[in-house]
């Protein structure tokens, strides 16, 4: 099997560390199970900091007693950038 050709020629992709860039944040997932099976999927607002987005679990749990597992989901903006292969 022939893989997808990944780069385009000129262009490079990047982490996005611009001074206007969106900020990387962290938020946490539930992933704990109903009674039905079907997934919490309950999400925290994202923060910019891990510390602060880890409150959220400990509040989830607080009315949610049996939700015991989590998912962290981290954003990092990435962008297209034109130049950087010669
Ligand atoms: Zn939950």
């Amino acid at each position: 099997m022939r893989g997808r050709t990944l780069v385009l020629v000129g262009w490079t992709l990047r982490p996005d560390r611009d001074e206007d860039a969106p900020p990387t944040t962290h938020r946490y997932k539930c992933l704990a199970l109903e009674e039905d099976d079907s997934e919490c999927a309950a999400e925290g607002e994202p923060t910019e900091t891990p510390e602060e987005a880890q409150a959220w679990p400990f509040a989830h749990m607080r009315g949610n007693p049996g939700h015991t597992s989590y998912a962290e989901i981290i954003e990092r903006p990435w962008v297209m950038w034109r130049g950087g292969r010669t």
